[in-house]
């Protein structure tokens, strides 16, 4: 059964905790309203407003899984920056490696002394041979496809219904009444993104198949379980095919890890042994967030085989201005970071400690559906965890179909009332390698009290 209270009861509830916010806010409200005069939404991202809150939280200070914001208020972060900081905030490695580089030199466009030794740990961890480095996923996926489009002389990018991979235009559609669009709420794209690609639903073997051999198509980005429209898993086989599909058509597979890298140590999908899919063998390998414990940092591996066209390809014409790359990218602190990250983050037993909690909060509050005669789906990807709105879905439409926006921005409030921070869209939690497991009882409760309450 799937619970729907009635509309009327639920804007009662949000309009409770929405006057129970700001009460316990004042300071928050205060720098809410005096940062209305100088930033956009009054908010220094445009989309920090779209939380839901009646203003925006002002952070304080976060350690592990504890984050205060500045009227006192400690909240247990299950959102963690929406992976940024998977592995806890501020992870004394990471902030360590960062103090001893700040003052020997922030940035200053030369490859830093640690070039050579993180290259080797990225093939080593990863499987792929040789990587770049950029400041963010987006920019990562941006260059990737840039390279494939380079590389096979074909104009389109495919992806999955659902998706997202970050402001990169082309991925920026949808598919609407069998055709490609540009997604709802995007601005100003430069051209007409849905000219520059193909979406279909994941999860269809006929779709992609149809798609690729129309011989147009340069890459296929895709979450390995699709983590950005609630969760979607892989169908058996499906990433199987759409390696071999990829590899008939000559398209470029770009698996792009940055949320599913919760999986473990090796990602889902990576070309490493010991990812979940070891056979898969992607031609391009993507991750962002938490790739450095934190600070901004991606990076994009890729084969030998990419390699050496990539090298061609440069030989051909005059240094400077390709299109890729930023002058802060790859600086010394970024390396100093990324270096402490795969020694001492990327790691069994990090993973370990995380996969046990999310374990136990996916058990918990399975058993809270449960006790209610819920018909609600929870899927996993290692430290990620996602619940929804009756069963699993099969693709994004599907799972787009069963998200319940107003019920959901009811419950991210009444936790955020009673010291739980979960990310605004869709109901994604992670657990951090230190999260005490009675959060987990507690976060479970108050779960369980919001269903009985609506
Ligand atoms: N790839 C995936 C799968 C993502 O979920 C996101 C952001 N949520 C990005 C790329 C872009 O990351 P960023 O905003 O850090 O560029």
């Amino acid at each position: 059964m799937t619970s729907t209270p009635p509309a009327s009861s639920l804007s009662r509830l949000i309009e409770r905790e929405r006057q129970q916010f700001i009460e316990l806010r004042p300071r928050s409200r205060a720098l809410a309203e005096r940062s209305q005069a100088h930033w956009l939404s009054g908010v220094p991202m445009h989309w920090m407003a779209d939380w839901g809150t009646p203003f925006p939280l002002s952070f304080a200070a976060a350690e592990g899984t504890a984050l205060r914001d500045v009227d006192g208020i400690e909240y247990v972060d299950f959102c963690l920056g929406d992976t940024g900081a998977l592995f806890g905030h501020s992870p004394p490695a990471i902030a360590s490696a960062i103090a001893r580089q700040a003052v020997r030199g922030l940035t200053c466009m030369l490859p830093d002394q640690r070039v050579a030794a993180v290259g080797e740990a990225l093939a080593t961890h990863f499987g792929l041979p040789f990587w770049q480095v950029t400041q963010t996923a987006t920019e990562a996926n941006r260059a990737v496809l840039r390279w494939a489009r380079a590389l096979t002389g074909r104009s389109k990018v495919l992806v999955f219904q659902g998706c997202y991979h970050g402001t990169v235009d082309e991925t920026m559609v949808r598919l609407r009444a069998g055709r490609t669009v540009v997604r709802e709420g995007a601005i100003g794209a430069p051209l007409d993104n849905a000219a520059a690609a193909k979406v279909i639903e994941f999860n269809d073997f006929e779709a992609l198949e149809s798609a690729l051999a129309a011989g147009d198509v340069a890459a296929v980005i895709a979450e390995p379980v699709m983590t950005n429209v609630g969760m979607v898993l892989p169908a058996p086989g499906f990433l199987t095919a759409l390696r071999e599909l990829t590899r008939r058509f000559d398209v470029s597979l770009v698996i792009d890890e940055t949320h599913t890298i919760s999986s473990g140590p090796a990602g889902y999908a990576s070309a490493s042994s010991h990812s979940e899919v070891p056979g898969l063998a992607p031609d391009f390998w993507v991750c962002g967030k938490a790739i450095a414990g934190g600070l901004p940092c991606a990076v994009f591996g890729f084969t030998a085989e990419i390699e050496s066209r990539m090298r061609k390809l440069l030989q051909t014409r005059a240094a400077g201005h390709s299109g890729m790359g930023t002058t802060l990218a790859a600086n010394p602190l970024v390396f100093a970071a990324l270096e402490a990250a795969l020694e001492h983050l990327h790691t069994v037993t990090v993973h370990a400690a995380m996969d046990e909690r999310a374990l136990y909060l996916q058990c918990t509050l399975q058993k809270i559906f449960d006790a209610r005669g819920l018909d609600w789906h929870l899927s996993r990807v290692g430290a990620r965890l996602e619940f929804g709105f009756g069963p699993a879905p099969r693709n994004g439409s599907e799972a787009e179909a069963a998200m319940r926006s107003e019920y959901e921005h009811a419950l991210h409030l009444w936790l955020l009332n009673r010291g739980f921070l979960v990310t605004p869209f869709h109901n994604m939690m992670l657990t951090a390698p230190m999260l005490p497991p009675a959060a987990i009882d507690a976060l479970c409760h108050e779960i369980g009290a919001f269903i009985d309450a609506t």
